[in-house]
Formats: structure tokens, C-alpha cells, sequence
């Protein structure tokens, strides 16, 4: 992508309004735009980084067995009613009436509307379990909208609804769910903990938020520091393993992590003052068990292998997809800007023109561009005719985790400069070797294709 084609409305100015860092980033690289509170266009940039975000999310369901689906953000007032949380939800819910006077509301979450469309159509043990989710909008009219994409009003969410026929193989659903989550968190560069968590609205008695340490986090937490050093790294995970998913889970929520709502004062005491730790965190994620708070009040039985007729359990798992750019953000950026992680970076290099209108210049930088982009690699080509000191700027505020920087001094004797975005470190090399760099270590990253 040429940058002289590209819409990339940089900031000078950033609005008062904006208090945390991820905010002011977020509008500074013209990545979204407020249009009303807690409402936002995704602009360029920040749309693709959306869109990378929910590239990693559907992997790592699909990876566990979880499909996808779409249902629409719009909802009948009518299944509401049937789980009786119409009434229950308060002035969070948007509702609303179509031209017949049909009640309707932006969907909070779809606990209702995927049960209504298991019972449907399942009515056999032998249908599961059976694992659907969706990415799609919500709406929660909150009180305060704040921080950017963190606590917006329309936000977007991953939401995954299992059905199990009993609560062991409902409560490996939810552990699938915690691993998958756990894998998707590391993916992004994230150390996100799960901590044993109070249930809200939706109900349930099992459940575990995912929340990643930062200052700005809404979320106060006590925690086992050593809880921070665990990673799942590459290792292999078979998720119908039910004792092999189980395990994982055993290991990740063994220290002591809890949000002040289930905090243990006594349990906390107890763990070596070196590792007793109090902080703020984002939640990015939560997980419930609630057995047939849904299925039974609306009907989503099946038959089980001794003919009877049970109602399913179930359980619903979120990820704040259009929060988690914020909080990336958050936790990877410096003084001069953004530092994304590969799996959720715009794009994965940016090529730099020292000299824009050299031919050499100019040539080199082509050939790079169509290179990268033969091995599948995106590339953000700053060829505008600008200082070379706004170009590197720019590159810094945006945080592309390459730049490969061509100057005709450096062209004379066959080399450009690749420089990391993390360690600000730089290496000369011949443009071929470049490619090469960089499309390996996209392929290593885990880098997906172009979307
Ligand atoms: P919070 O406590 O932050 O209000 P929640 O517990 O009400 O969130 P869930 O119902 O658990 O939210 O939703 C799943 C995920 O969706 C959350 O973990 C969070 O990452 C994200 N999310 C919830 N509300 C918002 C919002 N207003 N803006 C952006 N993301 C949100
Ligand atoms: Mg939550």
C-alpha cells in the first residue's frame, strides 16, 4: 500500500477528552473516530488492526472445535421475555420499535437468540456437544462510556455458546474455552490471567475473567506474581482430551488471582510476601458455566440415550475484540508511539524513501513493495515527499513491527536497513535479503495472509 494513496488521518491535536494512552494513540494514528459517545468509525488503520484481531479469535475457536455463525444485532423483544431478563436487563439494553410497533432491541449479548436457535433444530444427545459462536456487534447503553474502544457503548464482541448434555461435558466446554482464550491472548502479545470471577447479569456460578495487567485497567486485582511467567507456547493441545484440557486449565489457575469481587483476604495472606501483588487490569475476556438457567425456561431439551427428554446445559464465553485494540495498545507502546505485536499489526513492515523522486531511490523502493507483496507480505510504503524525519515519525507513531529504511547513499553499495520497531535495532542488508527477513519472520510469527 502506497501511503500517498493510503487514508491515514494523523492527529496533531488530541482531544482533552482523551485521559489514557490507548486513546490518545488511537486517534493521533487516525485509527478510529468518534461519532458519537462510545460509538466509533474504524478508520483504515484501525480496521485492519480489527479485522487481524478477529483473524486470531476465529483460528483459535475453530481450532478448538467451536463454529462460526452470524446472527444479527437486532433481536425480538419476545425471547427476552421468555428467559425474563426483558425486564431484568435495565436502561444498558437499547430498545426499540419497526414501523409495526414490534418491539425490538440491539443485542447486549445472544444468550436467547442461540437457544432459540438450538431448539430449533437439535433434538438428540447424539447432535452433541455442540460448540457455536459468532463476532458481531453489541450494544450496552453505558453509564459511562470511556477510554477510547475500551468501554464503548457499540462495541465488538466474540460470543461462543456451548451445549453439553450434562455439566461434565459442559464444564469441558468451558475449559476449552479458557484454553482457546489463553492461546489467543499469548497470540496477541498479551499476558492476560484468569482470575476466578463474581457472575453478573448472565447468570452462572463458574466463571473466570481474563485480564491483562495495566495501570489504566478498570478491574483492581490481587494476584500471585508468578502466575505472569506461565505461557502455553507452541505446546500441541488435543480439546477432546477432556484430562489434557483440564490440566491446562489446573496449571494457569493454580497461583492465586482474584478481582476485588471474589477477593480472599486469607488466601492472599497466604502467599510469599514476594509474590503478593496489587494492581489495576483490563478485562478482555470472561467465561461462564450456567447449567439451564436458558434451556429450561425456553425449551432447548433434548433426548439423552436413555429417552429422556433433559434440558441442555450451556454456558457463553466473550472476547472484547474492539476493546483488546485498546488494550494491546496498553501494553505495548513507548514514548514515541505504538508497538504492535505482529499477529495484530496494520501491517507488518513499512518501506521508507529517504530520497522520494531518486530514481534509484524510487526504483528499490518499488521493487521491495512487489517483492513483499509476491511472498504475501503487506507492505506500508511511505512515498510521500517528506522529510525523512516526519516519514520515521510516522512509521513510530503507527508501530509497524519492521521498517526497511532506502536511501541512495546506502543503495550505492547495495544495501538498505532493516530496523526493529521493539528493539529500535537496525541491520544492513541487500534488498533481497530484506524479503527474505521479513517474510520469514512473518511465516514464523504465525503471521496470517493478507485479508
Ligand atoms: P465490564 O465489566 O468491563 O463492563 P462485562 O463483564 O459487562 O464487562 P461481558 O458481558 O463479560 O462484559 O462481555 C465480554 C467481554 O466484552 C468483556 O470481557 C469485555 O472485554 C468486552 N466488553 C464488555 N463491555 C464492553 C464495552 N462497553 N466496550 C468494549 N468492550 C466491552
Ligand atoms: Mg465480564
Amino acid at each position: 500500500m502506497r501511503l500517498s494513496r493510503y487514508f491515514l488521518p494523523v492527529l496533531k491535536e488530541i482531544p482533552a477528552e482523551a485521559q489514557i494512552v490507548s486513546h490518545r494513540l488511537m486517534l493521533r494514528a487516525g485509527m478510529i473516530r468518534q461519532q458519537a459517545a462510545g460509538i466509533y468509525s474504524w478508520l483504515p488503520l484501525g480496521y485492519r488492526v480489527l479485522r487481524r484481531i478477529e483473524a486470531v479469535v476465529h483460528e483459535e475457536q475453530q481450532r478448538a472445535g467451536h463454529i462460526p455463525v452470524l446472527m444479527p444485532t437486532l433481536q425480538p423483544a419476545d425471547l427476552w421475555r421468555e428467559s425474563g431478563r426483558y425486564d431484568a436487563y435495565g436502561p444498558e439494553m437499547l430498545r426499540l420499535r419497526d414501523r409495526h410497533g414490534r418491539e425490538l432491541l440491539y443485542g447486549p449479548t445472544n444468550e436467547e437468540m442461540i437457544t432459540d436457535i438450538f431448539r430449533a433444530h437439535v433434538a438428540s444427545y447424539r447432535d452433541l456437544p455442540l460448540t457455536l459462536y459468532h463476532i458481531q456487534w453489541k450494544f450496552r447503553d453505558e453509564t459511562r462510556p470511556r477510554f477510547g474502544v475500551m468501554r464503548g457503548r457499540e462495541f465488538l464482541m466474540k460470543d461462543g455458546y456451548n451445549f453439553d448434555i450434562d455439566r461434565a461435558a459442559a464444564l469441558h466446554a468451558y475449559n476449552r474455552h479458557m484454553v482457546s482464550y489463553l492461546r489467543t491472548y499469548e497470540r496477541l502479545g498479551l499476558t492476560a490471567i484468569p482470575m476466578r470471577a463474581a457472575s453478573g447479569p448472565i447468570g452462572g456460578d463458574d466463571t473466570h475473567e481474563f485480564l491483562v495487567l495495566a495501570h489504566t485497567g478498570e478491574s483492581e486485582v490481587f494476584y500471585d506474581d508468578r502466575v505472569t511467567a506461565l505461557r502455553l507456547g507452541a505446546r500441541a493441545i488435543d480439546f477432546d482430551d477432556r484430562a489434557a484440557v483440564a490440566a491446562v486449565c489446573a496449571e494457569f489457575t493454580a497461583p492465586y488471582a482474584r478481582t476485588d469481587e471474589t477477593h480472599d483476604a486469607a488466601l492472599f495472606a497466604a502467599i510469599p510476601e514476594a509474590h503478593r501483588k496489587v494492581g489495576k487490569a483490563i478485562e478482555v475476556g470472561q467465561i461462564f458455566y450456567f447449567g439451564t438457567r436458558y434451556s429450561e425456561p425456553m425449551g432447548a431439551v433434548v433426548v439423552n440415550d436413555r429417552g429422556d427428554r433433559v434440558p441442555v446445559h450451556m454456558g457463553s464465553h466473550g472476547i472484547g475484540v474492539s476493546r483488546l485494540a485498546g488494550a494491546i495498545i496498553e501494553a505495548s507502546h513507548d514514548e514515541r508511539g505504538i508497538v504492535w505485536p505482529l499477529a495484530a499489526a496494520p501491517f507488518p513492515v513499512g518501506i521508507v524513501n529517504l530520497r522520494q523522486g531518486d530514481g534509484a531511490a524510487d526504483a528499490a523502493c518499488e521493487g521491495l513493495h512487489a517483492a513483499l507483496a509476491a511472498k504475501g507480505v503487506e507492505a506500508l510504503y511511505d512515498d510521500r515527499d517528506e522529510r525523512a524525519g516526519a516519514k520515521f515519525a510516522t512509521m513510530d507513531l503507527i508501530g509497524l513491527p519492521w521498517r526497511i529504511t532506502v536511501g541512495p547513499r546506502g543503495l550505492a553499495a547495495g544495501r538498505v536497513e532493516l530496523t526493529s520497531r521493539p528493539s529500535g535495532e537496525s541491520e544492513e542488508m541487500t534488498p533481497a535479503a530484506a524479503v527474505e527477513r521479513v517474510a520469514a519472520l512473518c511465516a514464523a510469527g504465525g503471521r496470517l495472509a493478507p485479508l
